[in-house]
Formats: structure tokens, sequence, C-alpha cells
């Protein structure tokens, strides 16, 4: 048995096809006959852009016409007269032979992208990579097409482009395995969406299978088995199909409106850390966006988002939500997220330090942008906005406070923001637990955020291996706070949300339905399977 990342669930017994990419050697020959090969380069962009519309029109197929847009860019890239135009200058100017006028202007344009401020400008550089794998295969007449004619076949590569996994033929292909690659790699997204099992992250699978072996993908698991006996085949078979009976069974649920034994309706949501990933909240039955952990929008570059960029993320997420509602939570940095641009005072505790509500009514300057981008993104949409980390009524009357400095500020500008937004806190801090009847006097909304609010009443640190033993969601000091805060948000009319993984924890449901708690929270795929037990309670 080999253990990888578990990327796409579900169960696969196959056939293996490793898939090599064949290597392309280019070389510094010059060329003499400037016309012949700037023809080479034309030919060859030409065939590029028939195969990409292709793979665009297959992947539209199988996968929808959002994902079938990253080759619709590399389709734009092909007619960018910048990009080809500059090859073309590469073979007259320098008699480069094609593959090198090819390979030279790619670098050039993939170390523009990569310098740029703007995360979505330096992925981009990813698209520029594999559009120029093409036309230099398509050069050397070496076009990796990947005809796969057996059913039951398992895909083995080092790794797999968009291109590849677009390509893949859902009746024959029932499972890929990849050595590199984590959860979020761009094989890994589109396995979940064409509902493949899959496992990346093998480290070494390309060498430690050959073509023809048996294997066993157990994308739950993130484990595979090579040649298994028959026995063991069998097992597998029965997993896979009670899992296939299971998931059928629960697509029903996806436009069901989520209702208790008792006739209670309670709301299912997804929490997403970008925006794009609320497509995968409507897949999957979503009800709302109950939490948005803006703070990734913080992530992975050198300064912070601007108002601009956060207003269009914001606006991105509500249009797509069409009404339904979203929750956003203001950035909630410190503790173990911690960002290069923001130095963070060096502390014994981080998580009981310096850390969200807490640094943002310190550096106003930061929270405002957020601020008013989330103002002006209201009009778009449903939005309620939660402050995280609140302990008392003074922290929450504060951050009110510059929510209406930003509302002057933007009245005076002309610029619109919506008076239905609705503006919540997170419980998370045992004190405001404790204190929820009188806090509900304020708020608009509650969010239960277990993650933290298990941490700290059982003054065991979420992140530590050691103390994991004492971090349990089902701890009656726990389940008591949560009761007092459902009790006392209802006590005054307001709604009560989790969006901690206990909301989607299986054992913990039952609870949570017979507390009253009237929105769950939780990954975009657990969202049918918590929709199905609520509605057993
Ligand atoms: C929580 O604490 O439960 C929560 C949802 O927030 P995070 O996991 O981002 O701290
Ligand atoms: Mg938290």
């Amino acid at each position: 048995m080999k253990k990888g990342i578990a990327a796409s669930k579900g169960y696969a017994i196959g056939k293996v096809f490793i898939q090599e990419h064949e290597e392309i050697v280019i070389n510094d020959v010059k060329i003499s006959d400037i016309q012949a090969e700037k023809e080479l380069l034309q030919r060859a962009l030409v065939s590029a852009k028939e195969q990409l519309e292709k793979i665009k029109a297959k992947a539209a197929e199988s996968m929808g016409e959002e994902k079938a847009a990253v080759f619709e860019a590399h389709i734009t890239l092909l007619d960018d007269p910048e990009f080809t135009g500059a090859m073309e200058l590469e073979i007259e100017n320098n008699s480069s032979n094609a593959m090198k006028a090819v390979a030279d202007v790619t670098n050039t344009f993939v170390m523009i992208f990569e310098s740029m401020e703007d995360a979505y400008m330096r992925e981009r550089a990813a698209d520029i990579k594999d559009v120029s794998k093409r036309i230099i295969a398509n050069v050397a007449g070496k076009v990796d097409s990947f005809e796969i004619t057996e059913e039951n076949t398992i895909v083995v590569a080092h790794d797999l482009t968009p291109s590849d996994t677009a390509q893949l033929d859902r009746s024959k292909v029932v499972a890929f395995l990849t050595n590199i690659g984590g959860r979020t790699s761009h094989s890994a997204i589109m396995a979940r969406t064409l509902e493949i099992p899959a496992v990346v992250g093998l480290k070494d699978i390309t060498t430690s299978v050959k073509n023809g072996d048996i294997v066993i993908v157990d994308g739950i698991e993130g484990t595979i088995i090579v040649n298994p006996e028959a026995s063991v085949i069998e097992e597998y078979k029965t997993k896979r199909e009670k899992f296939i009976a299971e998931q059928e069974e629960l697509k029903k649920l996806i436009s069901v409106k989520t209702t208790t034994k008792s006739g209670k309706r309670v709301e299912v949501c997804g929490n997403i850390g970008k925006p794009e990933d609320v497509h995968q909240v409507l897949a999957n039955g979503g009800d709302g966006v109950g939490l948005f952990r803006t703070e990734f929008l913080y992530m992975d570059r050198d300064s912070a988002p601007t108002e601009e960029e956060q207003f269009e993320s914001y606006k991105y997420v509500l249009e797509k939500m069409e009404g339904k509602q979203v929750v956003i939570r203001t950035l909630d940095i410190g503790g173990d997220k911690t960002l290069p641009y923001l130095p963070l005072p060096e502390e014994m505790n981080p998580f009981l330090g310096y850390r969200a509500i807490r640094l943002c009514l310190d550096r106003k300057e930061i929270f405002k942008v957020q601020l008013r981008a989330l103002l002006r993104a209201s009009i778009y949409g449903n939005l309620c906005v939660m402050f995280p980390m609140i302990s008392g009524l003074e922290e929450f009357l504060q951050a009110k406070e510059v929510v209406d400095e930003c509302k002057a500020e933007l009245k005076a500008e002309g610029k619109e923001y919506s008076e239905t937004t609705q503006w919540g806190i997170m419980v998370e801090i045992p004190a405001a637990a404790v204190f929820a009847d009188e806090l509900a006097k304020y708020v608009d909304f509650f969010s239960i955020g277990t993650n933290d609010l298990i941490q700290y009443t059982l003054a065991a640190d979420r992140m530590s291996e050691k103390v994991s033993y004492l971090y349990n969601p089902m701890h009656p000091s726990v389940l008591r706070l949560i009761k007092m805060t459902i009790e006392g948000a209802h006590k005054h009319g307001k709604w009560v949300g989790m969006c901690g993984e206990m909301a989607g924890d299986e054992t913990a449901i039952p609870t949570l339905v017979e507390y009253g708690l009237d929105e769950f929270s939780m990954s975009a795929s657990s969202i049918l399977n918590a929709k199905k037990i609520i509605m057993e309670q």
C-alpha cells in the first residue's frame, strides 16, 4: 500500500497507463532560411489553436463553461501579437530556430508575469508555460495525444496539466495518480470537478508501477494498492458500489431545502477562502456562504490587496450567489496566520495576542480599506459582515464606529452602499459565549467559531498533537457554551450560525439541531451529507 494526498473522493480499480511526456530537446542551432522557419512557427501556432479549440469544447462538455475558460485564455495567448510577434522577431533578428525562439520569448514573459504584484497575474505564468509547451511540441511534430482505448484505465503521470486533465475520457479513465501536487493543485481541483477519484503527491508512482499493473485507488484515504489479491479487489468493489450509491442518493438533495423532522428550516452553507470557491458551494447545493475567510486574499503576495481588488472579490462572490446569503469575515490575521508585509510583535502566546479584530482596531488604516470595499460591494447581493475574535461589547461597538466612518466617507464621495447589510460577530472566545444574551441586543447575528472556541475553552492548542486528546468538540463545557450562545441570540430574535469544523461533523450535528442552530457552514464537499443528517433529526 502506498500513501499520498487524497485529492478527489471515490474508489477505482483499474489498469495502469503511464502517461509520459516525450522529452523535447531544444538546441541553439541558428537557421539560414528565415522565411521557412517563420512558416514552421505559423503552422505550429495554427495547429496549437485547433487543438485547444477541441480541448476547450470537450472541457465545456465535461466540466462546464467556467472550467473551460482556462483554455480560452490559452487561445487568447496564441492570438496575442505581442507574444507570438516576439517569437517571429526572435527568428528574424537572431536567426533563432523556431523552438528556441518560442522558449526564449516564453522565458521573458514568464519572468515578467512571475514578478507581478497581483496574484492572479502571477498565476498566468503557468498558462504561458502550458501554451509554450504545446507550440514547441507542434514545431517538433510531437504532440502528446494520449488516446486511451481501454476501459477502467488509471492514468499515472508525474503531474497533469489542466489540458491533460480536460482530455481525460471519463468513459475510460476511472482515476489518476501523480507524483507531485497537493489538494489545491490544478489537477486535484479538476479531478473533484470531474468527480474522478485521484491521489496526488505519491512521489515516485511513475517508477513504482508498470503499464498494465492492476491498482486499487482509494481517493478517500489517499492510498493505493498495487496488484492486490482477488479478495482485496472484491472488498474494494463492495466499497465502491456503496460509495457510488451514497453519492447518487445525496445528489437528490442538491436543490432540497433542509428541514428537520420537527419542521425547522435550517440553512446549510459553505466556507470559502477564495472567491472562485463559490462554484463548489453552489454545485453542492449550498444555501449560501457561511464564512469567507478574507485573510486568504491577503496571503501569497507582497502587499495588502487594494480597496479595488477587494471590492472586485466581494462583488464576484455576491453576484455568483445571486441573492443567497454571504457571510464575509473581516481580516483574521495573527495567531497561526501571518503576512510577510505586516510584521507582528513577537509574542509568547500569539493565539492570545495581537490578532484579528484587536489588530484591525489598532491599525484602522488597514481595516478601513476592507470595510470600504465591503460596503461598496454590499449593493450586489445579500451581505452579512462579521468580526472575528470578539471578546466583549466594546470591541463590536468600536468596529461599528469604524464602519460608520467609512459610510460617511463613501457618502461624501457619492459612492453607494446598502443599508440592509447585517453586522455580526464570531463567537469563538468563551467570554462572548457567556455574554451572548447581552451581545445579542446589539448584533444582527452570531457565527460560532468552534475551531477556536474549543481551544480557548479547554486550554488545548488546536495545533498541538500532544494535547489533541483534550480537544473535544463534544466536551460538556463546550456544548454548554454553544447552547448558551444559541439561546442568548434567540431571546432577542437573532439568528445563529456555526462555521467551525464542528458544523460538518456527523457526530455533532444531531446535538446542534437539538439546540436550535439556524445555519451550518462547512467545506463544500460536506454539505450534502450534512443536509441528509440534519433532515433525519
Ligand atoms: C473558528 O475558529 O472556528 C473559525 C471558523 O475560524 P478559523 O478556523 O479561521 O480560526
Ligand atoms: Mg477562529
